[in-house]
């Protein structure tokens, strides 16, 4: 941890709890992306609820977009990628990455994909919506990265090095499944045998996918704890609603695991 970061006093039978974690699920959305200086993309000054352009940005980020006009997702992938050239991983994704450390059993679920986690430091992440620096070819399946300095100026759609096709960034858009590797990760992370604490973060846990292992870990008598700064649907749900920024509740539940 950075000397002089905030650290919130946790309620005392949460902090008693915790002490008894061996593993750690962990969940986080837009919000913890926020306090990096990430737009957020739903809610109140949200990039996709955006009176402006907010549906226009929606229709470019979507599967049938990317096939009929795939210039047009690119340049509103270029778009974000320029908010978000200068944002680094903030207290909340360095206390993550300290559980990691102490636990004998972690997982990152995150719906982010700018890849902060993984800047910070996180090794087990299953990055639900995949990594928009993540490039895949249409012709030939070949995979590679384009970094956000490059990406924010991208005019129209890259192409592959290999055999000159369109790539698609690596992330899940509008109208496209969930891809199945990463949704069986999560069934056996969260599951099969659910970690003793699930820990969402920043997350309003809209998608059943999200609200779900939090729900299942609850019905299994395991350790449920939210961070957000406002109420939401988990609130009734949870053991521990915590109220304020994942950067300071965060290293609070880092420092009390043993
Ligand atoms: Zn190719």
């Amino acid at each position: 941890m950075d000397a002089g970061e905030p650290v919130c006093e946790l309620p005392a039978r949460l902090a008693e709890r915790l002490r008894a974690v061996r593993s750690v699920g962990a969940i986080t959305g837009a919000g913890v992306s926020a306090e990096s200086g990430i737009r957020t993309y739903r809610g109140q000054g949200g990039i996709y609820d955006d009176p402006e352009d907010g549906e226009r940005t929606v229709e470019a980020l979507s599967g049938p977009t990317l096939l009929g006009d795939p210039d047009r997702t690119w340049r509103a992938v270029a778009a974000l990628s320029g908010m978000a050239v200068h944002a680094r991983p903030n207290p909340a994704h360095r206390a993550l990455v300290e559980m990691e450390r102490r636990a004998a059993r972690f997982v990152l679920l995150t719906q982010n994909v700018d890849g902060l986690h993984q800047m910070a430091g996180s090794c087990n992440v299953i990055d639900i919506h995949g990594d928009v620096a993540v490039t895949e070819c249409r012709g030939c399946g070949a995979r590679g990265r384009i970094e956000r300095e490059e990406r924010a100026h991208l005019r129209a759609a890259p192409l592959c090095a290999a055999c000159g096709s369109v790539l698609r960034p690596g992330v899940v858009l509008f109208g496209e499944m969930l891809p199945e590797d990463k949704v069986a990760r999560l069934r056996a992370a969260f599951y099969e045998d659910p970690p003793d604490l699930v820990l969402v973060a920043g997350t309003t846990a809209l998608f059943p996918y999200i609200a779900g292992p939090v729900q299942e870990a609850r019905r299994r008598g395991r350790l449920t704890v939210e961070v957000n700064p406002e109420e939401t649907v988990l609130c009734g749900t949870v053991d521990f609603s915590l109220r304020g920024p994942a950067g300071v509740w965060l290293p609070a539940i880092a420092k009390a695991l043993p």
